[in-house]
């Protein structure tokens, strides 16, 4: 990260087809963004990096794909029909609506006039709909604000149809809606998002030492994964006595207390350019959920330790992260600016498994065919294995240049001289240095390289 602002990761975003404005052509609308050509690959990258970790390749979680609209009484019994709200006020002058926990003074953020704000009401969160033609209150449903209650009312499903043992996991991806009051802040805060959330489901009384372990297990997928640099990510423990910081900026926090269902929460935060913000949530969720389900549901949630010969309801700790964000967190990672023979150079210094195209092939002359054949032939076979790009529409300096700023870990040149030696050359966007390989094995080198 050279400093870099939002405008400028905006901006870059439109212009090359990562985000753009939702609706854009109708003026918008707050809080929902749509991915173009760049963004789907990058988020997928993403996503997959996480499944990977979290699924694949663990032998105690396996993954769901649960529905976004479930029966209310989930909201009920996880409490968001009554209490997922913030405090809400108007300036009674401008009649803007702001999150009373948001306003630094008594000023109006919107018209400066003070002293006009409403006493606070609290505002519900979650985004109505109905289900069925008839419009009375017993059809109204709910979009999921968290894919979280899924993995809480599929519990006894998933251990049973997978004859799972404790300790095991559930984990899935997938869109949550907020009715959120204030938008900011591009993509970190959307009404419409995606999670990726994994119930840990463990023995009571072993929840600390998990709790411990998740968080060490996800920083490290965080650091590595995106190659994020130390003074970018910290931790901050929210517990029930005390906040404080494991990392940069100690002094840099406020006093919090973990949210109602949460005996614990690890924070991971990075350093983005509006401050510290979190990008996952580690929380202690003891057996808050299972136990409100088993009382509304009536159903019994309790587990059978075969070892102990105990029935108990499982504790669950669960990382929780949202991918727009993880998204965010990557372009300010990634972006670079530099400067090669007094000419600015962008470049998105992507870690390669998450950088959307992996090669792009040029053909040096674009009026020789045999060129053009054989860099559309490099192009159509590269494809079968990965996201790759043929590109003639300019000079080299150029499309090379295009590439560093989408992240294109690597750039294929077909000259005259692959006539006679059959070789392309493949230059290195961070080094910018070039080798030259056999048009052959140019798949194997890739695959090498970008998996
Ligand atoms: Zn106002």
């Amino acid at each position: 990260m050279t400093n870099v602002n939002m405008e400028t990761i905006v901006s870059l975003c439109k212009r090359r087809g990562f985000v753009f404005q939702g609706s854009e052509i109708y003026g918008g609308i707050g809080g929902f963004w749509d991915y173009g050509p760049l963004g789907v690959e990058l988020k997928n990258n993403i996503k997959r990096a996480w499944w990977r970790a979290m699924v694949q390749e663990r032998e105690d979680v396996v993954g769901i794909d649960a529905a976004i609209i479930m029966n209310p009484l989930v909201w009920k019994a996880s409490g968001h029909v009554d209490t997922f709200t913030d405090p809400l006020v108007e300036c009674k002058n401008c009649h803007h609506r702001f999150r009373a926990d948001m306003l630094k003074s008594d000023a109006c953020p919107n018209c400066g006039v003070r002293g006009t704000m409403t006493e606070p009401r609290q505002f519900n969160l979650l985004f109505k709909t109905r289900v069925g033609p008839v419009e009375d209150d017993a059809s109204i449903a709910y979009l999921r604000p968290e894919t979280a209650q899924a993995m809480f009312v599929n519990y006894r499903n998933v251990q049973e149809s997978m004859r799972k043992k404790l300790p095991f996991g559930i984990a899935q991806i997938g869109r949550s809606f907020r009715n959120e009051i204030v938008m900011g802040n591009f993509i970190f805060r959307d009404r419409e998002f995606e999670q990726m959330e994994m119930e840990f489901f463990v023995k009571p009384g072993t929840e600390d030492e998990w709790h411990d372990y998740w968080k060490e297990t996800r920083l490290n997928w965080w650091k590595q994964t995106f190659q994020i640099r130390d003074e970018h990510i910290r931790v901050k423990v929210i517990r029930k006595d005390r906040t404080y910081i494991e990392g940069p900026d100690p002094d840099d926090v406020k006093s919090e207390v973990p949210p109602h269902y949460s005996k614990g929460n690890y924070d991971l935060e990075y350093k983005f350019p509006m401050g510290w913000s979190e990008i996952e949530g580690i929380a202690s969720r003891t057996d808050y959920d299972l136990s409100a389900h088993q009382q509304w549901s009536g159903k019994d949630m309790t587990y059978f330790d075969d070892e102990t010969k105990e029935k108990y309801i499982p504790y669950v700790v669960e990382p929780a992260m949202g991918v727009d964000r993880a998204v965010l967190a990557c372009l300010f990672e990634s972006y670079c600016e530099e400067t090669v023979r007094n000419e600015k150079r962008v470049v998105l210094k992507f870690p390669y498994a998450l950088a959307p195209y992996k090669a792009a092939v040029f053909p040096l002359l674009r009026n020789r065919p045999e060129l053009v054949e054989l860099a559309r032939n490099l192009t159509r076979d590269l494809k079968t294995e990965m996201m790759a790009m043929y590109d003639d529409t300019g000079a080299i300096g150029k499309l090379y240049r295009r590439q560093d700023e989408i992240g294109t870990p690597f750039c294929i040149t077909v000259d005259v001289q692959t006539l006679d030696d059959h070789q392309v050359t493949i230059r290195d966007r961070d080094s910018m240095a070039q080798v030259r390989v056999e048009i052959s094995q140019v798949k194997g080198w890739l695959l090498e390289r970008v998996r």
